[in-house]
């Protein structure tokens, strides 16, 4: 007996077990404004290198994000820590599911060297969701920010993490290690979090980002969102206000593109014009700093957005 397997089908429901049973939808053909070049540089295989070379993931490749051409040109990769399984389930997102390893001791120490080795002057970290350790991964988080300072002092770091499944004393935690931006996405609007973002709730993670801020006013907070999933531009501007009301400094918007068709339905996509109107509105309602385009991404020049924000809080921008 000859036994036939559909290797695409079989890798990704290796990916995302818990996405075999759903409904697929036809995955959008792009925009031209959506589309990117393919990578090719030769300062891309030196950051590829040095990721291997130290053993780490990247939310760059995990995430299938369409700026690594350009991101990784720049050795701006962003590392993505505590493994390449994630506990969560996320509707939208492409980074692999399931019950993740033991953490890796090493790791702090492997992302300080791989920071200093990029020479990089602003990093950004974030994770897969790790709901199955005590902390959620807090100390960790923490680890890797030292970890990073004491062999390159002169690196602003940016934290962008999960909620920690809401664990007394996490995000204190990470906080105590005092990023120089704390970063921690609502993703989407409430109506969709039981759709999108199932395992989150909504006003959980706006509470985790005003606390960041009653820990340490004088940092820097950020949230993201993605447009493209059937919310409305008033449920938009209803989350800018609650981020702001949260004391939130920096807001990012991007474009969400569906990844396979077993994901969350792309609904549509928002056009550049559309997003300059958003960006202009976040402006008006007081954010410090907002970067919305198609491709914007959390972690998308966060480098020079940085440097933006520094300035418009000293009131040079
Ligand atoms: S936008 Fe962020 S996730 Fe995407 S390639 Fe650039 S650094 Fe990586």
């Amino acid at each position: 007996m000859t036994t036939v397997i559909d290797l695409t089908t079989d890798r990704r429901a290796q990916r995302h077990p818990e996405k075999a049973g759903r409904a697929e939808t036809p995955v959008l053909r792009k925009p031209e404004w959506i589309r990117v070049k393919a990578p090719t540089s030769r300062e891309y295989a030196n950051t590829r290198a040095i990721v291997r070379e130290h053993n780490l993931h990247t939310v760059c490749e995990e995430a299938a994000c369409p700026n690594i051409g350009e991101c990784w040109s720049h050795r701006h990769a962003t590392m993505m820590i505590m493994g390449d399984t994630c506990t969560r389930a996320c509707a939208f997102c492409n980074v692999k599911t399931g019950l993740p390893g033991m953490l890796d001791r090493e790791e702090p120490a492997n992302v300080a060297r791989a920071v200093q080795k990029l020479g990089l002057k602003h990093v950004v970290i974030t994770s897969v969701d790790r709901d199955d350790l005590p902390d959620g991964g807090a100390r960790h988080f923490a680890d890797t920010i030292n970890a990073i300072r004491a062999v390159s002092p002169g690196t602003t770091v940016e934290v962008l993490t999960p909620d920690f499944l809401r664990k007394p004393g996490a995000i204190e935690v990470v906080a105590a290690a005092r990023p120089d931006v704390f970063n921690h996405n609502l993703e989407t609007v409430p109506r969709l979090y039981l759709r999108v973002r199932p395992g989150a709730r909504y006003y959980a993670s706006l509470r985790l980002l005003e606390r960041v801020k009653e820990i340490d006013p004088t940092g820097f907070t950020k949230s993201g969102l993605m447009v493209g999933l059937g919310e409305s531009r008033e449920e938009i501007m209803q989350v800018m206000d609650d981020l702001r009301t949260a004391g939130v400094d920096f807001l990012t918007i991007g474009q969400y593109l569906q990844p396979t068709r077993r994901h969350a339905e792309l609904v549509r996509f928002w056009t550049p014009d559309e997003f300059r109107s958003l960006e202009t509105i976040a402006r008006a309602k007081g954010f410090l700093m907002v970067s919305a385009s198609p491709l914007t991404r959390s972690s998308y020049h966060a480098d020079t957005d940085f440097a933006a924000l520094k300035a418009a809080r000293q009131g040079l921008a």
